[in-house]
C-alpha cells in the first residue's frame, strides 16, 4: 500500500471533520463498494461487515433483486405523495399483513418516526379506547432503551449522552429496569397506555431478557388494558432467527414497530403493524408523511420482504447463530466475560480491564473484520443474515487473533 493511497482515506476522513458535523465516531474506513457481506474501501481492502447497518442490510449489500425492484420502480414514478394514490402501496401493505398477521399497516420512513408514530397511536388509543382522562396517559419503557433520536424519544432515554443539553422533554413516559416484570407490575396503572419495549436490548449492550419476560408484559398489559408495543427495528426480519424476537416467546403485542431491514438497505422505510382497534385511531389528517408509503419504499419493502423469505435467510441466522455462538466461547480469551445473543445476533462482552470494545474493533478492521461496540465494553457481531458457515469460520479465526492477542 503506497503513501499516496492511503492518503485518499485520509481525503475522505478530512472532508468530512471539515464539513460534516462531529454526531459521529466511525472507525477510519471509508467504504466504496459492498457486495453480500463484504465491503470494499476506496483502497480496494475488502471487508466482511460484521455491523450489517445496524441490521438495515439483514438481506446483504446490494441484493439484485431488491435493486432491480428499485431500478425497476425509479423508471416509473417514485413519488406521489399520500395525496394521490400509487399502485404500490396497496400490494404492500397486503405483504406486509399477511407476512405479520396484523390487520393493518402504517408507513413511516426512519426508525425513529415510526416510534413516534407508535407513541401517538397509543396515547390516542389511551384516551379514545381506554378512556384515560385528557393529558394523563403515561408510557412505560425500560432503562438503557435505545428507540432513537428525537427530542420525545430522548425524553425516555437513561443514557445521559443522549439527553444533555436537549430539554425540556416530554412528559408522560415512566422508565423502569428491563427484565424485571415485577418493575413493570409496580410502574402500571389506569393511566397506562402501553409499554413499550425491545425484545432484546441492541444499543444497550445486546441484552437478552430472562425466559418468560415478554409473557409476563404480555400476560400484565393484558390484565391492565394497556398496549404492548415492540420495537422490532433492530431485532425483527430475522435478526434473531425468527421473524420477530418476540416470536421467541409465542407472544403477539398489540403493535409492532419496524424499520431498517424492512428496505435491505436501499431506502429508509419503516412503519408500525397493529389490528384494526388500534390504528382505527388515525382518520385523515391527523398524522401523516410526504415520503411515507411512497411508491419507491413500497416497491423496495416488497421486494425486500420477498427475498427475506424466499432466500430462507431467517432460518439462515436460526441455523449458523447457534454454531456461530458456540465457537466463539470456546475462544480461550481472558477479555471475555460472556457470549450471549439470539441467531445472528452476538454480543462478546469484554472485563472492564479489557480497555473497551472500540480497541478491539479498530484490531478487528486491520484484520478485515468490520464491527461496532455498543455500550463501551459489548463487541456486537451481526452480519448479514446471507452469511454462510465458511465465511463465518473465516471471521472466527481473526476474531480469535485478536480476542487471545490483545
Ligand atoms: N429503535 C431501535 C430498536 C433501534 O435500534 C433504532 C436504531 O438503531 C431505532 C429505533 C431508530 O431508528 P432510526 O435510526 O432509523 O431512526
Amino acid at each position: 500500500m503506497s503513501t499516496a493511497t492511503e492518503l485518499r482515506t485520509q481525503d475522505f476522513i478530512t472532508l468530512e471533520d471539515r464539513y460534516g458535523a462531529h454526531n459521529y465516531h466511525p472507525l477510519d474506513v471509508v467504504i466504496h463498494r459492498a457486495e453480500g457481506v463484504w465491503v470494499w474501501d476506496v483502497e480496494g481492502r475488502k471487508y466482511l461487515d460484521f455491523l450489517a447497518a445496524y441490521s438495515a442490510v439483514n438481506q446483504g449489500h446490494c441484493h439484485p433483486v431488491i435493486l432491480q425492484a428499485l431500478l425497476d420502480q425509479a423508471r416509473n414514478v417514485t413519488l406521489t405523495s399520500r395525496a394521490f394514490r400509487n399502485d404500490q402501496l396497496g400490494p404492500f401493505y397486503r405483504q406486509i399483513c399477511t407476512l405479520s398477521g396484523f390487520d393493518k399497516f402504517l408507513p413511516m420512513n426512519t426508525g425513529a418516526e415510526a416510534v413516534e408514530t407508535a407513541l401517538k397511536a397509543a396515547r390516542k388509543w389511551g384516551y379514545e379506547v381506554k378512556g384515560i382522562p385528557e393529558g394523563k396517559a403515561e408510557i412505560i419503557a425500560f432503562a438503557n432503551n435505545f428507540h432513537g433520536r428525537t427530542i420525545s424519544i430522548i425524553s425516555f432515554s437513561s443514557d445521559p449522552h443522549h439527553r444533555a443539553g436537549f430539554g425540556p422533554f416530554t412528559p408522560g413516559f415512566r422508565v423502569v429496569p428491563y427484565g424485571d416484570a415485577a418493575a413493570v407490575e409496580a410502574a402500571i396503572g389506569p393511566n397506562t397506555a402501553a409499554v413499550l419495549v425491545e425484545p432484546i436490548q441492541g444499543e444497550g449492550g445486546l441484552v437478552v431478557p430472562p425466559d418468560g419476560y415478554l409473557r409476563s408484559l404480555r400476560e400484565m398489559t393484558r390484565r391492565h388494558n394497556a398496549l404492548l408495543i415492540c420495537d422490532e427495528i433492530q431485532s425483527g426480519l430475522g435478526r434473531t432467527g425468527k421473524l420477530f424476537a418476540y416470536d421467541h416467546e409465542g407472544i403477539r403485542p398489540d403493535m409492532v414497530i419496524v424499520g431498517k431491514a424492512l428496505s435491505g438497505g436501499f431506502y429508509p422505510v419503516s412503519g408500525i403493524l397493529a389490528d384494526d382497534p388500534v390504528m382505527g385511531v388515525f382518520q385523515p389528517g391527523v398524522h401523516g408523511s410526504t415520503y411515507g408509503g411512497n411508491p419507491m419504499a413500497a416497491a423496495v419493502a416488497q421486494a425486500a420482504l420477498r427475498v427475506l423469505i424466499d432466500e430462507k435467510m431467517v432460518e439462515n441466522s436460526a441455523r449458523l447463530g447457534p454454531y456461530f455462538m458456540d465457537r466463539l466461547r470456546e475462544i480461550p480469551s481472558r477479555h471475555v466475560k460472556e457470549v450471549r445473543g439470539r441467531g445472528l445476533w452476538i454480543g462478546i462482552e469484554l472485563h472492564p480491564e479489557a480497555g473497551g470494545a472500540r480497541r478491539f474493533c479498530e484490531a478487528l478492521q486491520h484484520e478485515g473484520l468490520l464491527c461496532k461496540e455498543t455500550f463501551d465494553e459489548v463487541l456486537r457481531i451481526a452480519p448479514p443474515l446471507t452469511i454462510t458457515k465458511e465465511e463465518i469460520d473465516w471471521s472466527l479465526e481473526r476474531l480469535a487473533k485478536v480476542l487471545t492477542t490483545l
